[in-house]
Parts: structure tokens; C-alpha cells; sequence
């Protein structure tokens, strides 16, 4: 896997709907209230808490 350097490169985000990691290289600027897309099974989720570049993220119900 080719791994970009920069400010988000040590950062990791595990979708809690389909476990997998999620691409972050899309999001250079995380920040906690941020919604992101799991590129994986397109769930929406939005960034709870970074702790040490660990992104824990919350379901975001869309059917609203
Ligand atoms: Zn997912």
C-alpha cells in the first residue's frame, strides 16, 4: 500500500458498519463534527473523537 506523508497520514478511522479501514487520504483536515464517507460501504459517519490518531466516529442516521 503506498502511503501518503502528511498531517492526516497517522491517523486511522475503522468504520463501525462494515469494519473495514477507511481511506482518510480524502479528508487532509479531520477535525471532531466533521462528516466523512466510508469508502467502503458508502455509510456516513460523523468524527466523534481523535485520540493519539485514532478517528472514532458515530452512525449518521440520514433517513432524517
Ligand atoms: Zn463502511
Amino acid at each position: 500500500m503506498i502511503q501518503k506523508t502528511g498531517e492526516a497520514a497517522n491517523t486511522k478511522c475503522v468504520c463501525p458498519e462494515c469494519k473495514n479501514t477507511i481511506d482518510l487520504s480524502r479528508y487532509p483536515n479531520l477535525v471532531v463534527g466533521m462528516i466523512v464517507e466510508c469508502n467502503h460501504c458508502g455509510m456516513t459517519l460523523l468524527i466523534k473523537e481523535i485520540v493519539n490518531g485514532d478517528v472514532r466516529t458515530e452512525i449518521v442516521d440520514e433517513g432524517k
